[in-house]
């Protein structure tokens, strides 16, 4: 088992109790890593955790990897610092960070009130920089990862949806400039831009979207797939290989990169 790329290694991924967060920390577990998943809905992580625990492969692994699920609204700074205080209490230091929370909804500019536009900007932006923030001064250094999830709308714009393009062209902008500051300590910042991934996420933008198209789910869904020219949805899975890649030690020489996992969506 000591041959397993990530042994040794501790993770921290926010959003970890579902959809793409928590296939992310079961490549990682899977892979060896000791893995925290944050989020605000402490029933949801503690199952998710239970989870991870077991491997999905006895082969790959035994039973009982050192999973922590630690509830924490990232959009408070407290949240974050009593974060990493726990982590950093359990392992020491933190190698690997991912930070996946987040949440979408459109916010039109003809609409009432701000609460949208907080809400996204406060998920997105803010609470990834609270996070990381929070977890960089205890970074592995040499050899920490940051890995933030962006996405195509981070790429390109779309109409209704202004908060969380600023949002995800935001997280772009963040890493670069992150990327070159930590960059004399060994520790890599990427950004990844995932087209549509099959989660609750893309299933309520769809129903969002059509209701605003006037069009049925299954039209827009259509539409959307008619759009990705592999012609399908993506799997959770494949953004957490992307991450693992990220993660190991082959990808020591990529960091301040925005990469685009999209089915060719976007090629800019
Ligand atoms: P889901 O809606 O399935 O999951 C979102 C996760 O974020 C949940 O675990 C949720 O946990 C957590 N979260 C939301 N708000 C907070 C908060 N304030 N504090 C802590 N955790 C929070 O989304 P996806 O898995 O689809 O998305 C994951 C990431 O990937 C997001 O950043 C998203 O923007 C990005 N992405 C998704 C795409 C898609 O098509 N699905 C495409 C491109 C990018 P809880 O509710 O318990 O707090």
């Amino acid at each position: 088992m000591s041959t397993l790329p990530l042994a040794g290694r501790s993770a921290l991924v926010t959003g970890g109790g579902r959809g793409i967060g928590f296939a992310i920390a079961r490549r990682l577990a899977d892979s060896g890593a000791r893995v925290a998943i944050c989020g605000r809905d402490r029933q949801r992580l503690a199952a998710a955790a239970d989870q991870l625990r077991r491997p999905a492969d006895q082969r790959q692994r035994p039973a009982g990897a050192e999973v922590i699920a630690h509830p924490c609204d990232v959009r408070r700074p407290e949240d974050a610092q009593s974060l990493a205080g726990a982590l950093t209490a359990a392992w020491g230091s933190i190698h690997i960070l991912v930070n996946n929370a987040g949440i979408s909804g459109r916010n039109p500019i003809s609409e009432s009130g701000d609460e949208h536009w907080r809400d996204i900007l406060a998920t997105n932006l803010d609470g990834l920089y609270y996070v990381t923030k929070a977890i960089v001064p205890h970074m592995q250094s040499p050899g920490g990862r940051i890995i933030n999830l962006s996405s195509v709308l981070g790429r390109f714009g779309v109409a209704g949806y202004t908060a969380y393009c600023a949002s995800k062209h935001g997280i772009i902008g963040f890493t670069r400039a992150l990327a070159l500051e930590l960059a004399g300590r060994g520790i890599t910042v990427n950004a990844l831009c995932p087209g549509w991934v099959a989660t609750d996420m893309a299933w309520q933008g769809m129903r969002e979207s059509a209701a605003g198209m006037g069009i049925t789910f299954e039209e827009f869904r259509r539409q959307a797939i008619a759009g990705v020219p592999i012609g399908r949805i993506l799997e959770p899975a494949e953004v957490a290989e992307l991450v693992l890649y990220l993660a190991s030690d082959a990808a020591s020489g990529i960091t301040g990169q925005a990469i685009n996992l999209c089915g060719g969506q976007t090629m800019d």
